[in-house]
């Protein structure tokens, strides 16, 4: 078969993929093993799809050079996202701290990007095995299975968009970082991010009795702190403050959750200890957090009693318990549910303004794929956008 010469090969047709087709310009093929593009996008955000968010800066991502992400980010901006929504009439609203949604569905966004793929006139392979890759002339020689049948492509230009290795069973394969090191560039260490965290077979147990209910905290670990909801699950601690520590926790850490920090604890409990000192410490207790909560807290602190029996020291060490409660995760769920995956292909050799290596000509790397990661709340998206036009318009003006 002869080989088919293009101009600019995408590999992957994620979020990143996608939006980069749309700006490459002529002679532009996306190929992906999954039999249908931007599959993450499609559950994402429980369907709706978290497609940016208004707050968008810098200090949302996590990478080994905080600096990195900054040009593509300011060259494509939320904005210019929500831009492109309305042209396409999406219906979309916003939710706490800036996270814009789908008012329908996700599969608004994929559609939105296949059409502005056609309307660039970029082509989309899909059940698409990539195998060998070489470069010789200037060039990227790709070898391809496409649906069971092998070809070869020929591309100037060569944009790695495949991806981390969050959630393998929807086609996830680390398949970039083992490209980009054969070409020499370094992946920084890799790791679940945006996940649940697990803890030991007591703890478990514990959760376990709470599943299902969730407390406002502010949740603290490695100077990170988050300020949102944790949900108690069958298997450990799950929601998005967890979530959010999950990026900055590591094995051995504790992390440090403060219980209703909008409350003044203190105050909370004297005054509830004035209008109703004869009820039960846990009862009390329960009107701020879960009640089955509050039972288990004032079982382990070995507390009894009435809040009238309360001195105000002994209040004071509650409040002060229930703002520093230490637990200690063993463990996270894994890749099997991270929504991203922390790590990547190292920025030090990569142009921040184009996404182009800096070690091999025509070679780009977009997206998650990069050790660039965004917190819980559409930042990851806005990246996989950003970094896809930075490299889409680069190769388009090359
Ligand atoms: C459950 C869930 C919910 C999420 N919700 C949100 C949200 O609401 N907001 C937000 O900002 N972020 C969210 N994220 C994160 C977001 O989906 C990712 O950060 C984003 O999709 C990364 O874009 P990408 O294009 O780099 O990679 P991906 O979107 O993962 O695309 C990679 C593509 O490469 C293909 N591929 C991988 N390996 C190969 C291979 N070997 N051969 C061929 N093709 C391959 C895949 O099939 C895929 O189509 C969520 C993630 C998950 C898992």
């Amino acid at each position: 078969m002869p080989d088919t010469r293009i101009r600019t090969l995408i590999l992957g047709a994620g979020a990143a993929g996608m939006m980069c087709a749309a700006h490459a310009g002529p002679g532009t093929l996306v190929v992906d093993h999954a039999g249908a593009p931007g599959e993450k996008i499609r559950i994402s955000g429980g369907g709706r799809c978290n497609f940016t968010n208004l707050t968008t800066e810098p200090a949302n991502f996590l990478s080994g050079n905080p600096h990195f992400c900054k040009s593509a980010l300011s060259r494509y901006s939320p904005w210019d996202f929500l831009d492109l929504v309305g042209r396409h009439a999406i219906p979309w609203h916003e939710k706490t701290l800036g996270q814009l949604f789908c008012d329908r569905s996700a599969k608004d966004i994929i559609a939105m990007l296949r059409a502005e793929m056609d309307r660039a006139g970029a082509d989309l392979w899909l059940r698409t095995e990539i195998g060998e890759i070489a470069h010789r002339d200037g060039r990227f020689h790709v070898a391809l299975t496409r649906e069971g049948r092998d070809c070869r492509v020929v591309a100037d230009h060569l944009v790695l968009a495949t991806g981390g290795k969050s959630i393998p069973k929807m086609g996830a394969t680390g398949l970039a970082y083992r490209i980009a090191e054969d070409f020499g560039h370094k992946i920084t260490e890799t790791r679940p991010a945006l996940v649940p965290l697990t803890f030991d077979a007591a703890q478990k147990a514990v959760f376990a009795g709470l599943a299902g209910s969730s407390v406002a905290a502010r949740v603290r670990c490695n100077g990170a702190g988050f300020e949102e909801a944790v949900l108690f699950t069958h298997r450990g601690l799950s929601g998005p403050a967890i979530l959010q520590i999950s990026s900055y926790w590591r094995e051995g850490d504790r992390i440090a959750l403060c219980l209703r920090p909008d409350l003044d604890l203190v105050a909370h409990l004297r005054a509830r200890k004035a209008e109703a000192g004869g009820k039960a410490l846990a009862t009390i207790l329960g009107e701020v957090v879960p009640k089955a909560l509050a039972r288990h807290l004032v079982e382990d602190w070995g507390l009894s009693g009435n809040l009238a029996d309360q001195s105000d020291a002994a209040l004071r060490q509650l409040a002060e318990r229930l703002e520093g409660w230490m637990l200690a995760p063993t463990s996270s769920e894994g890749y099997r549910t991270a929504e991203v995956t922390l790590g990547g292909v190292a920025t030090d050799k990569i142009n921040s303004a184009t996404m182009g290596s800096r070690l091999v000509p025509g070679l780009y790397v977009i997206g998650e794929a990069l050790d660039v990661t965004g917190w819980l709340g559409g930042y990851n998206f806005q990246w996989a956008w950003a970094s896809g036009v930075a490299a889409g318009r680069a190769i388009a003006a090359a």
